[in-house]
């Protein structure tokens, strides 16, 4: 089977290297220039984007910021899976706060803000600290301001004063004062089954994922099931098919959505090593109409991001249970440039292998590590 891959990113290229033994050739597009590449290489590949789209037996993404152009040129094929709206609900906060809204998944109360003369009524019905998110565009923490409290308002109108919020209004909504955030990363079969993965917590710095620990510790049955609840109305209302990640806030025995990716996602990376078949295996299998794999869980795995820094060694892959899943990027700050995947059968030797791998790491481009390894114990 063939699969082109809206985005030419690493996801596109774990989707490839899955797809390899499956059978299933996968395909990038570089959204930018409208060009089909190789995912591995980069290079163009020797066809247009029209034949590409023709020859594919599927067409998915890799990440929910897709032109709109494309997007319809995909879904008038019939070949997009997920579907448009399950994208465009990604894509924009506003979709997406208005789905959660319409299914009555808790989330963090909002307002949507399309004018920037609407912001200290706003904070008036709200109250502070709030989050200010660009409704389009935005990851990884970009797009984003921090309300403290009245105070801030005069600096942040005009701030926000330069952006243009009735073309992409903004999303205003309350700092939530969680105890930690996990994330659910399940898939839905073409003919409506369910399988899910177990629920990772996952940890932030600067608005970037650092590091996944599978699955979280202290999941009870309940968090789990009330995870597995919400991804399946939201699935079922999209129709979707493929890999879904929920990201939510956990406060006391509730959990809260955050967003909605509809594509394979960074807490998912774990499954590579942890799971019996791994989040992009799934997808594949998924949105090609074949029987999903296995979610069931292998090892304790923590996944530890390689932002910014450009290089591993020897002493890290000697490592038992380390393995390194590297993207090909040039280095750049912020940049994801691959990852850890560090595996144990139980939390104590998952423990003493981070701090081994921490040993061998810049401590200024992995401030999470150790403190989270030592928490394992
Ligand atoms: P991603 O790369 O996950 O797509 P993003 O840019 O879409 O990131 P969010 O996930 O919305 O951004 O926010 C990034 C992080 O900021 C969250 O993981 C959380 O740590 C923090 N954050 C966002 N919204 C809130 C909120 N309402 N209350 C508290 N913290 C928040
Ligand atoms: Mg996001
Ligand atoms: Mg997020």
């Amino acid at each position: 089977m063939k699969a082109l891959v809206y985005g030419g990113g690493q996801l596109a290229r774990m989707m490839y290297l899955a797809g390899c033994p499956l059978g299933i050739h996968v395909r990038a597009v570089d959204v930018n220039k409208d060009q089909v590449i190789n995912p591995i290489s980069k290079t163009p590949a020797k066809v247009t984007l029209a034949e590409a789209v023709d020859d594919a037996d599927v067409i998915t993404v890799e990440f929910e910021h897709v032109p709109e152009h494309l997007l319809k040129l995909a879904d008038e094929t019939g070949k997009l899976k997920p579907g448009i709206t399950a994208i465009r609900a990604g894509a924009d906060r506003v979709k997406e706060k208005n789905l959660l809204a319409s299914l009555d998944i808790p989330t963090s109360e909002f307002r949507v803000m399309s004018n920037v003369s609407e912001l200290p009524e706003i904070v008036e019905q709200l109250g502070t600290p709030l989050v200010l998110k660009a409704s389009r565009d935005g990851y990884d923490g970009y797009g984003q301001w921090r309300l403290k409290d009245k105070s801030d308002i005069s600096e942040l109108s005009l701030a926000l004063s330069k952006l243009d919020l009735h073309t992409v209004p903004i999303i205003v909504e309350k700092m939530i004062n969680f105890s930690r955030e996990v994330s659910l990363v399940g898939v839905r079969s073409q003919t409506g089954e369910f399988a899910f993965y177990p629920l990772v917590e996952n940890h932030h710095h600067e608005g970037q994922l650092h590091l996944t620990i599978a699955p979280a510790p202290q999941i009870t049955e309940n968090l789990q099931a009330q995870a597995e609840n919400i991804f399946k109305k939201l699935a079922e209302e999209l129709d979707y098919v493929g890999v879904l990640a929920v990201e939510f806030f956990q406060v006391e025995e509730q959990l809260l959505v955050n967003e909605i990716a509809p594509r394979v996602h960074n807490s998912g990376h774990w499954t590579m090593q942890g799971a019996d078949t791994c989040q992009f295996e799934n997808h594949l299998r998924a949105v090609c109409g074949l029987p999903l794999g296995s979610t069931e869980l292998r090892s304790a795995t923590a996944m530890v991001n390689i932002i910014g820094c450009g290089s591993f060694s020897r002493d890290m892959l000697a490592i038992p249970g380390c393995h390194i899943h590297w993207y090909g990027k040039t280095a750049r700050a912020k940049r994801k440039l691959g990852h850890f995947n560090v595996s144990a059968s139980d939390k104590a030797t998952l423990s003493s292998r981070l701090l081994e791998l921490q040993k061998h790491l810049p401590e200024e481009s992995f401030p999470l590590l150790k403190s989270l390894a030592e928490n394992l114990q």
